[in-house]
């Protein structure tokens, strides 16, 4: 069965876009654990960063400065945010499409939970 980010990106199911171009697309996190919290994907079906390979290399570093323009747009980039990427059990990774988390308008602590 096809993954819940990809039906996603194909919008078979609704999601509340934010952003999308050729190779990424961006979304409101269903729970959201801070008043923005964007999720941020590869159109490209990437399970974690454990799969990554070094193709993947620019799209990592593009997706990056996504995130950069959409803290920006969510005039977050002053006051500050986190992008985080779970990987794995121990970190609660719960679907597996490699998502980049970008959190922020709020004070976030230090250590994560
Ligand atoms: P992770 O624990 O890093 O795998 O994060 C998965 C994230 O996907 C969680 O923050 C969920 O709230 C979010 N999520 C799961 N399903 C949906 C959905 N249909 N639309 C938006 N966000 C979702
Ligand atoms: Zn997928």
């Amino acid at each position: 069965m096809e993954c819940i980010f990809c039906k996603i990106i194909k919008g078979e199911i609704p999601s509340k876009k934010v952003y999308e171009d050729e190779k990424v697309f961006a979304f409101e996190d269903i729970h959201p654990q801070a008043p923005v919290h964007i999720l941020i994907i590869p159109k490209e079906h990437i399970c974690s960063i454990s799969d990554l390979d070094k193709e993947h290399d620019s799209l990592m570093g593009y997706i990056l400065r996504v995130a950069a323009k959409l803290a920006e747009e969510k005039s977050i980039n002053e006051t500050g945010y986190r992008v985080v990427i779970n990987c794995g059990p121990d970190a609660g990774q719960a679907v597996f499409h490699i998502h980049f988390h970008l959190l922020g308008a709020r004070s976030l602590k230090w250590p994560p939970g």
